[in-house]
């Protein structure tokens, strides 16, 4: 997959996209990220980007023609026409499920807007889907779209070690993941649930999901509603979720009500 990012601050993204998990994909080359200073392809001599809005008002608008020919360097460079997802928080909320999608597509463009945002006609022109990041306004687009670049090229084959690292992941099939420990199994007193010592793989897979079902319940309820009218819970779930007490449905994350302090 090729992705490209149009931006005022190329260097931001650079960083993150060359780091870790996502820089050692692109060394790899089964990911290819490239990021476009957008204030290069103004065509006026100041390398003005930017102006007052029309009808007045606070901040500026980003004008249109170095968006536009920003753009067409893109395709010519990525020899297609990628599709061209415009970050704001004007859109419907990116999910795990629209990730999944996005990341079947060989190309993906990605712009990001700055001060006021950007002159509505060149997003008329040229946009094909918009998305926002949640409902919180940021200075910028850069933080949204290396958001949606990171989620998206994870689930592209070959960036991670193993399809299972995504796919029993929270989110990916409806639920939370279960909890995770690692070594020692006993830090400060505490200990790691004896199920996952057991070696014993399939009590450990039901643990698991059980545990998955029990934090999604007490985590995040439209979750496990959703998955429920989505026909994604067995018998054996259900039998699971019903043998829950009450305090057991509303404990939540961090400490148990007996160990929080005063
Ligand atoms: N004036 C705009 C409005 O009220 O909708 C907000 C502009 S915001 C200060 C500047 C840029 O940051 C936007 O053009 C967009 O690219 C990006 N941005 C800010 N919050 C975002 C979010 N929650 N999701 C995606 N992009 C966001």
């Amino acid at each position: 997959m090729r992705i490209d990012i149009m931006t005022l601050f190329p260097q931001m993204c650079e960083v993150v996209m060359n780091e870790s998990i996502i820089g050692r994909a692109q060394k790899k080359g089964v990911l290819t990220v490239r990021c476009h200073q957008i204030r290069e392809y103004t065509d006026n001599r100041q390398k003005q980007v930017d102006d007052y809005p029309y009808g007045g008002g606070m901040g500026l608008v980003m004008y249109a023609q170095p968006i536009d020919a920003c753009f067409r360097a893109v395709c010519e460079q990525a020899g297609t026409r990628p599709h061209l997802i415009y970050l704001t928080p004007q859109a419907p909320v990116l999910t795990q499920e629209r990730a999944k999608e996005l990341a079947q597509l060989p190309n993906l463009c990605l712009l990001c807007g700055h001060y006021e945002g950007v002159d509505e006609r060149v997003l008329e022109a040229l946009v094909d889907e918009t998305l926002s990041i949640g409902d919180y306004v940021l200075t910028g687009g850069e933080l949204p779209a290396l958001v949606l670049a990171d989620c998206v090229a994870r689930l592209v084959p070959g960036v991670l070690s193993d399809e299972a690292c995504f796919t029993e992941e929270s989110h990916y099939s409806g639920l939370l993941e279960y909890p995770q420990y690692t070594r020692p199994a006993v830090w400060q007193g505490r200990e790691v649930p004896p199920e996952l010592l057991s070696g014993h793989h399939a009590h450990i897979a039901r643990w698991r999901r059980e545990q998955s079902l029990k934090r999604t319940l007490q985590r995040r309820p439209d979750l496990l509603e959703k998955a429920e009218r989505e026909g994604l819970l067995t018998e054996l779930d259900h039998r699971f979720l019903q043998t829950l007490s009450d305090k057991e449905k509303q404990e939540n994350c961090g400490k148990s009500e007996d160990e929080a302090e005063p």
